[in-house]
């Protein structure tokens, strides 16, 4: 290749890369992996070492990705914030391993830290005040973006000592949050992220912070950028240093003398990775020592003192037999696609969800096409692309649906809508998933009622909407396949059960657009019961705390309807509860908050609870005056610890803090409730 070419290839690569950059920092939405993404660049550096001369000035090569959101008040980086070199061998580790030695001896050490997939984040404190939170931006430029970390419970907002401090991190989505996330995305008709890096960065980067509150973020913290009197000499000795400040930093670190020492804690965490509770994609190996961190300085765009190796992408190849359509309970039809089974990532994957119509139609994904499966932050299984070379040649383009697989109406395309949605309110398969959502645990809670049940009594016309669940008798149920007296039996008592669950669960179970558990706990906490929630004006909706427009719009219009005031009717004459209860196991009447054992105290849950579920656990404490974070600092003033309990029961007793059994706990609560 003569220097023009390459000046031309290079054009043509930096071009490419920008337009990928700029959908994945800017639009948070990547439309290749990241892997073709590495898979340029590199190409690119290596063009620019092999001809220096032809490197191009805006060449992607020489600044930190990103760039301001304009809606975002700019925030500069007195410190840059920069990026990390990538690796993507053991052999680079070693060279990395031998560069660093020659330049700096042999007496070093390596800090090794997990490299979190989500994005950096600079936090100010002043006088001991988180004053100003930012993203890195192009490095030199980023967003403020305090309001929305302030929603993140555990960023301190106080320091216990009064400094003047800027910390470094990434804000994180954990993969639960991304998974449900993505999945309340699906059933409102918007498209899922890509991965919960991307995930966390559109939800950092809202302007309303009441959004970025609904999302769940997480942080770690990695590095303290500036500092008055602090005495730190090392990365490891900074990272204990922001423990004990009450931050939060990734204990999976650490340090290591040797390289085979770095290649170990690459291979066990390579190993570990799928169960961590957050995406990682790689590992940060860093020198130890602040000292010989500043001699060996910085590129315009990297440290020289650290590098990240990055996993290999987790892929394999499968045919697309099958693309099935089922339409959920919003109406929302989405397709997935079915597959011959094959191994990803420690499981065996047959099935993947395409999301929507764009979705098939962006990457043009047929029957018969063979595939290439990865598994978006680290878990769900996603098509990355087809494999064009081994298209069938009698392949055609597959054919979008217009008509419902269930009731057969025409599909449509609701405005700023990707999805393709139902909407028939009959349409069997939208009442039959309202139903499966009716009974859920999370709503009215009637253990035996599963999805294979709920369609056999559809089927037979034993049930028709969530009233008629009531009104089923002993001879109706043993129609069914496979129930006899004695699940049935059950089944009663659990319907019944269900009769008496405080008004929220019902509020929840009734499935109205944007009203998840939470909103509909507000509602009942704040109206106290169903008449009240119903005749509620917009205004007097939004005025609750952790309410926003788009609930109190759609609670008004569904309840302005007649035939739900006819549903609720029916629900009262069977007898289901419509009052707020506030917990059987919480104080009914009005007693002094000041001898709950939970008041003012920040409580931690670990290990697995046998008598509660995370959630009622958490809400109890809650209302109870008490506030449940999820990891332990020293800000913690006691740990409720369930059978199995690990790390944090371990912290918390490294730290002195107050740890209780389960039953501890319940006894406090009945105590509390008997005085
Ligand atoms: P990066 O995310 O690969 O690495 C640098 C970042 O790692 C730091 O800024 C920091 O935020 C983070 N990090 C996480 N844990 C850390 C730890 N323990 N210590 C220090 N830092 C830690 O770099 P980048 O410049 O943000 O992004 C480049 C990467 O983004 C590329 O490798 C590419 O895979 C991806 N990308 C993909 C596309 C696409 O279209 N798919 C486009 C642009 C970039």
């Amino acid at each position: 290749m003569d220097a023009l070419e390459a000046k031309q290839k290079m054009e043509a690569l930096n071009k490419q890369l920008s337009t990928y950059a700029h959908q994945y920092y800017v639009e948070d939405k990547p439309s290749v992996e990241d892997a073709v993404y590495d898979k340029l660049y590199a190409e690119l550096v290596q063009l620019e070492q092999q001809f220096p001369d032809q490197v191009l000035p805006d060449s992607i090569t020489q600044r930190v990705g990103g760039t301001v959101l304009s809606g975002f008040t700019k925030v500069r980086h007195d410190i840059p914030m920069l990026s990390l070199g990538d690796i993507f061998d053991e052999e680079s580790i070693r060279d990395f391993d031998e560069r660093i030695r020659k330049e700096l001896g042999n007496d070093i050490e390596y800090m090794c830290e997990l490299k979190i997939d989500g994005l950096a984040i600079s936090l100010r404190y002043e006088n001991g005040r988180f004053v100003q939170g930012s993203t890195r931006g192009d490095g030199h430029v980023g967003e403020d973006i305090t309001q929305n970390l302030k929603t993140i419970p555990d960023i301190p907002l106080k320091l216990e000592q009064p400094l003047n401090i800027e910390v470094r991190g990434e804000c994180y989505m954990p993969k639960e949050s991304f998974v449900s996330l993505n999945k309340r995305r699906e059933e409102e008709g918007e498209a899922p992220f890509a991965n919960p890096r991307n995930a966390a960065a559109g939800s950092l980067r809202q302007l309303d912070s009441r959004v970025t509150a609904h999302r769940k973020l997480n942080y770690f913290l990695y590095n303290i950028a500036e500092f008055d009197t602090l005495d730190v000499s090392t990365q490891s000795g900074s990272l204990d240093t922001l423990d004990q400040l009450g931050f939060r930093t990734n204990h999976e670190r650490r340090l290591c003398h040797s390289v085979d020492e770095i290649l170990d804690y690459v291979h066990e965490k390579t190993e570990e990775r799928s169960q961590l509770s957050y995406d990682i994609d790689g590992i940060v190996i860093k020198v130890n020592a602040l000292r010989q961190q500043r001699e060996l300085g910085n590129t315009v765009k990297i440290p020289k003192w650290a590098i990240a190796y990055k996993f290999p992408p987790e892929e394999s190849e499968t045919i697309v037999r099958d693309i099935e359509w089922t339409v959920g309970r919003t109406g929302v039809v989405t397709p997935t696609a079915v597959m011959d089974p094959v191994q990803l990532a420690g499981t065996t994957v047959s099935r993947a969800s395409l999301h929507n119509p764009d979705y098939i139609r962006d990457k043009d994904i047929r029957l018969g096409d063979t595939v290439l499966l990865h598994k978006a932050g680290d878990i769900i299984p996603e098509v990355s692309q087809v494999v064009m070379d081994k298209r069938p040649a009698d392949s055609q383009p597959y054919p979008i649906p217009t008509q419902c697989p269930s009731c057969g109406s025409h599909l449509e395309h609701l405005e700023d809508e990707v999805a393709l949605r139902c909407l028939n309110p009959m349409c069997p398969a939208q009442i039959k998933e309202g139903l499966v959502h009716f009974v859920s645990r999370d709503a009215m809670d009637i253990r035996g009622l599963g999805p294979r049940v709920i369609e056999q009594m559809y089927e037979k016309e034993l049930i028709h909407d969530v009233a008629s669940l009531y009104q089923l008798t002993m001879d109706e149920l043993l129609t069914l396949d496979k129930i006899k007296e004695k699940s049935a039996t059950n089944l009663l008592e659990a319907i019944e059960a269900s009769r008496h669950r405080s008004v929220e669960r019902l509020i929840f179970g009734l499935g109205i657009h944007h009203v998840g558990l939470k909103a509909a706990r507000l509602l009942a906490q704040q109206f106290k019961d169903l008449d009240h929630v119903m005749s509620a004006t917009k205004e007097e909706i939004e005025a609750i705390d952790g309410m926003g427009e788009i609930i109190a719009d759609s609670l008004v219009t569904y309840f302005s309807k007649q035939e739900v005031h006819d549903l609720v009717d029916e629900l009262k004459a069977a007898g289901v509860n419509m009052n707020y209860e506030h917990h059987s196991m919480i104080p009914t009447t009005e007693k002094s908050m000041d001898d709950s054992p939970f008041v003012n105290k920040t409580v931690v849950l670990t290990g697995k609870l046998q008598q509660y579920t995370r959630k009622d656990a958490k809400a109890l404490i809650e209302d109870m005056g008490g506030k449940v974070t999820g990891s332990v600092s020293k800000k913690t003033d006691l740990v409720v610890a369930g059978e199995d309990a690990g790390s944090k029961l371990t912290k918390a007793e490294s730290l002195g803090i107050t740890v209780w059994s389960e039953d501890e706990m319940k006894q406090a609560i009945e105590k509390f409730n008997e005085e």
